[in-house]
């Protein structure tokens, strides 16, 4: 029998108690179903990686294992986020799989994409993108502004995947090179492509969540947004300095500009003028001192090497607590 590659599907979870017992089947099945046409071993899974919830996930999730092998979970200690989530479980499976697809749990993305994944892995790919073809059924609110995201990123030179959310196969020897970026502030889809190796794309239809509420309002994608642009590139700061360039120029004019009006004797010169240009000033040198002291912030958070997650229990170990008896 030719020799096949183990399959861990890693999904981040937090408070899904109403998606979980309806899509976990369905992660459950596809692996059956690739294992039953040849395509990836038995020893497969179904990594469930729980983000803190605070209503039953971990419990589900625990149930889940005991019912079938295929079926594992992690827990982090408290909740860290989707990104971080998404890689306690990739560094988990590094080392006990060959092939990795990370995918959400509320069953958007189209679970049938994996075949077309693990077709282009075995066809010599190591990375393999899952890219939205349509978003018909997101809102047109969360669809302008997602799509307004990824063009923002690409102009402030965060490469990215256009329309490409977690959603993608990773091989484990990617993920061996990827454990070596250190770095605290995790932006995945932006860090994967700078790993290299030879990479794809598959093309899916999103679909509407299956049951409970997305956790990604507008305050956390523009907070995704705005730390991918600063995790991934300096441009921001270079924009900035082209701004102090230009405004200085434009002060030089104006200066030249009173000293004209003082020579012609016009000393009454408006003080709106001087006022407009004073409160511009004003506003752009926060506003770079903003976007500098975010780069420095993200300096001081690097610098003290954090452990990016913490896993607290795992459903294949022992959880319990051993008290030696004393006499
Ligand atoms: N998620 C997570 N931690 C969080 C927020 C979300 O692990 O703090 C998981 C969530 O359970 C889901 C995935 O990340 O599997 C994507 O979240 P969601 O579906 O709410 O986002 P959307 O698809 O609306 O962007
Ligand atoms: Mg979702």
């Amino acid at each position: 029998m030719a020799a096949r590659p183990i399959l861990w599907i890693v999904i981040p979870c937090y408070n899904e108690e109403a998606v979980l017992p309806i899509t976990a089947p369905m992660f459950l099945q596809k692996i059956r179903d690739l294992r039953d046409a040849g395509k990836i071993s038995d020893r497969s899974r179904v990594l469930f990686v729980n983000d803190g919830s605070r209503d039953k996930t971990w419990d589900i999730i625990r149930d889940l294992a005991k019912q079938d092998e295929h079926y594992i979970g992690i827990c982090q200690s408290r909740n860290r986020g989707h990104q971080n989530a998404v890689l306690a479980g990739l560094m988990e499976a590094m080392d006990k799989c060959d092939i990795t697809i990370s995918i959400d749990c509320d069953g958007q993305d189209d679970i049938n994409a994996m075949d077309k994944m693990v077709d282009e892995y075995l066809g010599g790919c190591e990375v393999v993108y899952g890219v939205r073809s349509k978003r018909e059924t997101d809102t047109w609110f969360k669809r302008t502004t997602a799509e307004g995201f990824y063009k923002v990123m690409n102009a402030l030179g965060a490469e990215v995947v256009f329309n490409h959310a977690d959603y993608r196969l990773i091989s484990a020897r990617v993920l061996r090179h990827f454990a070596d970026f250190e770095e605290v502030n995790i932006f995945l889809r932006g860090m994967i492509p700078l790993v290299g190796f030879k990479s794809t794309s598959v093309y899916y239809e999103r679909a509407e969540r299956i049951a409970g509420e997305s956790h990604y309002p507008l305050r956390k994608m523009l907070a995704l947004a705005f730390n991918g642009i600063t995790s991934l590139s300096v441009k921001p700061i270079n924009m900035i300095s082209g701004l102090g360039v230009f405004f200085s120029l434009v002060g030089l004019g104006f200066a030249i500009w009173a000293i004209i009006e003082v020579i012609l004797g016009n000393t009454v010169a408006g003080w709106a003028s001087i006022l407009c240009v004073i409160c511009l000033l004003g506003g752009i040198q926060l506003l770079s001192l903003g976007v500098i002291g975010q780069y420095i912030g993200k300096t001081y958070m690097e610098t003290k090497r954090r452990p990016r997650y913490i896993i607290s229990e795992r459903t294949w170990e022992d959880n319990a607590r051993h008290w030696i008896e004393e006499e």
